[in-house]
């Protein structure tokens, strides 16, 4: 993230300044560029880079699938730097984690105008800074007007200072079909946060919300359009995790939920945080693990595809996860004994902890040429003998920790 310190030395090393050009001449607000970029804090944005289908034009300017500037093209999924801001911090919205709500005591409420945003973006994209803008808001008076000034701000990078880099942009609950239209038409990635698991869970935290019409039929809009290969990238989704009390189990399933229905990329985790001022500033902040164990969740289904009856052996009784890896967890119940890498399945190695795809594939490639008979073979094609090794036996050698996972 663009740290305030970093803007305000672009802006007094004179680097804005480079030109006689309008756009480096007018002076930035930084206490606006901080608050506002305070405000995605917990917004997650693990964005994958653009396709964008490049268009030949010169001047286009910050095209990741051109090389030469300060950016390459990634498609599997790695972060690139960018600009993360609010538009607005202001919100017409009580939900009750959230400092932006109509509830909450915030900082001043502060906006952009469109020209100032997309002079803003791409001041520090040719100042280096950033490769792309990730852009969000809270809804300040209503979500049609709020949209058409986050969709000209992008209009103007792409169309008057010819920005191809990256953008990715939240839709806000509520949007029109036509808005997200327009909007994807313009940039590489929206998602629209859906916070809960369900309605009632929502309904705890926002009585301002309606999740089936502001959230789930506005993803469907989303899904309908992308299937129309308007955009690059697709769409994603945020789960505020534990803010009212669900269970990661209640999690999982509406994951699969978005995953199967509504064809999201990716899912993000970001676990509640007491906010002071806010209404919920007494509860209990989530652990960070918590999130991290959702992660390995969403990758044992996305990646293994292990299925539900399975990934439903990771949870305990009450629906939560134990802060452990979840791949260990359904081992144990899904072995009766450590498996020999020489005879086991493809299957069976792959749900064998520390042995991931790729290792899986080594192992049946390599057992054709020569039996495997010691840690050192596995480990030279990658295998985490250290996690492993409760759950293998190799020439007759067997963990001792195993009677523990048996008892
Ligand atoms: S809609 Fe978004 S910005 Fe507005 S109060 Fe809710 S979480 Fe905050």
């Amino acid at each position: 993230m663009v740290t305030l310190d970093k803007i305000a030395k672009l802006a007094v090393g004179g680097q804005f300044e480079k030109t006689s050009s309008d756009i480096y001449s007018k002076p930035i607000d930084l206490k606006k560029v901080d608050i506002l970029g305070q405000g995605t804090k917990h917004d997650t944005c693990a964005s994958t880079a653009s396709k964008r289908k490049v268009q030949e034009s010169p001047g286009r300017i910050g095209d990741v699938m051109s090389s030469g500037i300060c950016h390459a093209f990634a498609p599997d999924g790695r972060c690139v730097s960018l600009f993360k801001t609010l538009y607005t911090n202001a919100c017409q919205h009580n939900c009750s984690y959230c400092p932006n709500s109509t509830k909450s005591s915030g900082a001043g409420i502060m906006s952009y105008t469109p020209e100032e945003l997309a002079r803003i973006t791409i001041q520090l994209y040719r100042a280096n800074t950033v490769e792309g803008l990730f852009l969000s808001s809270g809804v300040a008076g209503d979500e049609t007007k709020m949209m058409d000034q986050m969709i000209e701000a992008v209009e103007l990078l792409r169309n008057k200072y010819n920005f191809m880099g990256y953008i990715h942009l939240k839709i806000l609950p509520g949007t029109s079909h036509s808005h997200i239209k327009h909007a994807m038409e313009l940039v590489d990635r929206v998602s629209l946060n859906i916070e809960s698991p369900s309605k009632s869970h929502m309904h705890e935290l926002s009585s301002t919300k309606d999740y089936q019409n502001d959230i789930l039929q506005r993803q469907k809009y989303i899904r309908d359009l992308v299937n129309k290969d308007r955009l690059p990238a697709g769409q994603t989704t945020q789960f505020v995790v534990g803010a009212a009390g669900e269970s990661d189990r209640e999690i999982f399933t509406r994951m699969l939920y978005e995953y199967n229905v509504m064809d999201l990329k990716r899912q993000y985790f970001s676990a509640f945080h007491a906010v002071g001022g806010t209404e919920l500033e007494k509860n209990k902040s989530q652990p960070r693990w918590r999130e991290n164990r959702l992660y390995q969740v969403d990758w044992l289904h996305r990646i293994y595809k292990f299925d539900r009856k399975e990934m439903n052996l990771a949870f305990n009784e009450d629906g939560f996860l134990e802060n452990r890896d979840p791949k260990w967890t359904i081992a144990t119940h899904v072995f009766d004994g450590p498996v020999d890498p020489n005879t086991a399945s493809h299957e069976e190695l792959l749900r064998v902890p520390g042995i991931g795809p790729k290792s899986a594939y080594r192992i049946v490639n390599i057992r054709k040429k020569e039996p495997i008979v010691r840690k050192v073979q596995l480990k030279r094609i990658g295998v985490r003998v250290n996690h492993a090794r409760t759950f293998l036996k190799l020439n007759g050698w067997q963990d001792t920790t195993l009677k523990g996972w048996l008892q």
